[in-house]
């Protein structure tokens, strides 16, 4: 059985990188952390398949350009309090932690998140946790990181039922990559964390077809089966989903696992990440001639981050009748 794969050392030995590209690896993963599981591995055909190029670092992301931003969505101009983003109304984030299962090469959070990263301590939490308690004007706590599936089920549990036993809060959110990243995560305990009396919304982050293995197959069926709404977020990236039939499987396969495909984001500036970009006049075609050869249930909102906080703006396509 394989392990979860943390250098550039353990990347060559499984024949996932070439010996000449180590130096430039041993660099960037001072930099940014690696973490290739064993249920991504399974999913891996190539080193340079659509799955490989989400978790494998390349000597691309060493290159920056002046318009990456450490914070490219702005977080920290609407942060309250340690570990919470208000950006709205009627809903915000709390991250309770900034580890995750993978470390996604485009991930918009890159420069924050790592295995070490940011466990809010005990008082941090509960101070999180007031002021959630005393924002009685939000209705929807949407747990991120990181990833809170990372949190044992215990930690979790109890986060979830401080929250849902506020009475303004309406909904509870999690934004996840562990049903395909790491389904084993999602063993009896954590399904029974999940089981919670007002709705709870799963958003899964997903970017091909070609992620979904047996395993999550199962783990997502069990959080369906128990009255979890799954919803699915995916990234537009070159070289990874950037043609009609990837995106139309993506979101099929979505479907076909009772995951509502919700938003597609345009991919987030943050520093080594262009080789992933799409161009959005590309990215728009790709979407019009995408919409017809797809149910409506497949559809996504294709959104941008605002660069200035301002949270997710819708991009189109635009249609002519
Ligand atoms: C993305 C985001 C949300 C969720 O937005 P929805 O459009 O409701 O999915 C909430 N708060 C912040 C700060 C966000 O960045
Ligand atoms: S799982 Fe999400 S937060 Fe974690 S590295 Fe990937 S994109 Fe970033």
């Amino acid at each position: 059985m394989s392990r979860t794969l943390r250098t550039p050392d353990d990347l060559l030995a499984q024949g996932l990188v070439s010996p000449e590209a180590l130096p430039d690896l041993h660099a960037l993963s001072a930099r940014y952390a690696i973490s290739v599981t064993p249920a991504v591995q399974a999913r891996i055909a190539t080193p340079d398949d659509p799955v490989a190029r989400q978790y494998i670092p390349s000597a691309a992301e060493l290159t920056t350009h002046p318009h990456e931003l450490d914070d490219p969505t702005a977080d920290a101009p609407f942060t309250p309090i340690k570990g919470v983003v208000r950006r709205y109304p009627d809903r915000a984030l709390l991250k309770p932690l900034l580890a995750c299962p993978v470390y996604c090469r485009f991930c918009f959070r890159r420069e924050h998140v790592g295995p070490d990263g940011g466990l809010l301590t005990e008082a941090e939490l509960e101070a999180a946790l007031a002021w959630f308690a005393e924002n009685t004007d939000i209705r929807e706590a949407i747990l991120t990181g990181g990833d809170p599936l990372m949190l044992s089920p215990r930690r979790l549990g109890h986060m979830l039922d401080r929250l849902e036993a506020l009475p303004h809060i309406e909904l509870l959110r999690i934004h996840t990559r562990v049903p395909v990243a790491d389904p084993a995560r999602l063993n009896p305990a954590m399904l029974a964390t999940l089981r919670r009396d007002k709705p709870l919304y799963l958003c899964v982050h997903a970017n091909h077809a070609q992620e979904f293995g047996l395993e999550a197959t199962t783990a997502l069926r069990a959080l369906s089966d128990q009255g979890v709404t799954l919803l699915g977020q995916s990234v537009l990236l070159a070289r990874v989903n950037d043609s009609v039939e990837a995106l139309e499987t993506l979101f099929r396969t979505m479907l076909r696992h009772r995951i509502k495909p919700y938003y597609l984001h345009a991919l987030d500036p943050a520093p080594g990440t262009a080789h992933f970009a799409v161009p959005d006049d590309q990215a728009l075609t790709l979407l019009r001639d995408l919409r017809p050869r797809i149910t409506g249930l497949a559809w996504p909102n294709f959104v941008r981050e605002s660069p200035q906080g301002a949270g997710k703006k819708p991009l189109g396509p635009a249609w002519t009748l």
